[in-house]
């Protein structure tokens, strides 16, 4: 059998920019608490996506947590959140003590549907902010949802966890809300081992989270606190790592463009065959390759066929008002992301698949047809 492929694992840079950051942290000493790789990731991030400030973090699901806080959501408050999309988005809202209202996708973007959330504005006009994803590295459709939100003033967060690199209609995912978050997990498009990123143009507010995520410690010789406190700052070392990682994300999407571009080919013709979704507004980062099968020859049938030939591959995510931990809460739409979980299929998209890795898995593939 052939080596795993794996379907997005870590990928170091060729020219080991990644060491030289983390080198210095160590001969300096300056592994913890803070320190310059940190001041410098936040910056060179802000700069990529456009945002005034950012604040390095401990994960995704820490910095989608602050921004709620951000945000103001407490108790009893009501949060729509798209209902495909992994349990890190709407775990941070029963953080805060509030209520999400899971949101329907639509087929033109997989993620959250404009008319879902007019409808959802009509049913919970009281509710304190929304949280929208661009799923596998696919932007929403942000004027809508921009539109909606500022009309009835409610706060926008952005979960860009999936989306480094990808731009709708010229301007970074993450940087149209009042709030976006980024993951640097080990199977993102960049990878810090383990971080995130809270981005906003209001920079008071980046201070404020940096303050909470620092045990919230107020400015005293001695240890006060007039807040409750978090320990969610990253690390100087890590933050080396991020460093090093952002100097090759664009040869990382340039990658998983071909990767996308390859599978399309050679499976886009196949009977039943739906590739994601591809929009003239978007430019994806194609983190995860995705389709959608309508035939004879299921996900299932994939899955256990790839899995035979030691190749990862997954379903789309499961819609959260599906998962039994979240069913109490209320749903607005219709079947699309049910039919979408049903149907669908993440294809390894590895950076560090070869040609020959591509070709394995798109043989074992066509073997189904
Ligand atoms: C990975 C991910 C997160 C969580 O990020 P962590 O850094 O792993 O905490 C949140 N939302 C989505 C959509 C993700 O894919």
């Amino acid at each position: 059998m052939g080596d795993r492929i794996f379907l997005s694992s870590p990928h170091m840079s060729d020219e080991g920019y990644e060491m030289e950051y983390v080198k210095e942290a160590f001969d300096t000493n300056w592994i913890a608490p803070l320190g310059e790789n940190v001041n410098e990731f936040e910056k060179e991030l802000a700069a990529k996506v456009g945002s005034k400030a950012a604040a390095a973090l401990s994960s995704g699901t820490g910095a989608l947590h602050l921004a709620l806080r951000a945000a103001g959501v407490g108790e009893s408050d009501i949060v729509f959140c798209p209902t495909l999309t992994f349990s890190a988005t709407a775990n941070p809202i029963i953080y805060q003590d509030a209520s999400p209202v899971f949101i329907d996708s639509d087929y033109e973007t997989w993620n959250m549907c404009p008319n879902a959330l007019e409808e959802a504005f009509e049913k919970y006009p009281e509710v304190k902010a929304v949280i929208v994803v661009h799923l596998y590295g696919l932007s929403a459709d942000m004027d809508k949802i921009v539109e909606l939100c500022k009309k009835h003033n409610v706060v926008l967060i952005e979960d860009a966890a999936e989306s480094l690199g990808t731009y709708y209609k010229g301007q970074h995912t993450g940087s149209f809300g009042d709030y976006g978050i980024f993951s640097f997990n080990g199977n993102k498009i960049i990878t810090t081992s383990g971080g995130g990123m809270l981005v906003s143009n209001n920079e008071e507010r980046i201070a404020k989270a940096r303050f909470w995520a620092t045990q919230s410690r107020d400015s005293a010789r001695h240890y006060q606190h007039s807040e409750l406190g978090f320990n969610y700052r990253m690390s100087n070392v890590v933050a080396g790592i991020g460093r090093g990682q952002l100097k090759v994300l664009d040869k990382r999407v340039n990658k998983k463009k071909y990767i996308y571009e390859f599978y399309k080919n050679e499976l886009g013709g196949l009977e039943g065959v739906q590739f994601m979704p591809s929009n003239e507004w978007d430019e994806p980062n194609y983190w995860l390759s995705s389709m959608t099968l309508s035939g004879e020859v299921r996900p299932i049938d994939v899955f256990e066929a790839l899995e035979s030939e030691n190749i990862e591959s997954r379903p789309i995510w499961k819609p959260m008002h599906m998962q039994p931990f979240f069913e109490e809460y209320d749903f607005i739409g219709t079947d699309v992301s049910e039919k979408l979980f049903e149907n669908g299929v993440c294809l390894p998209s590895d950076t560090k698949m070869t040609d020959d890795d591509l070709e394995r898995t798109v043989n074992t593939i066509k073997m189904l047809w």
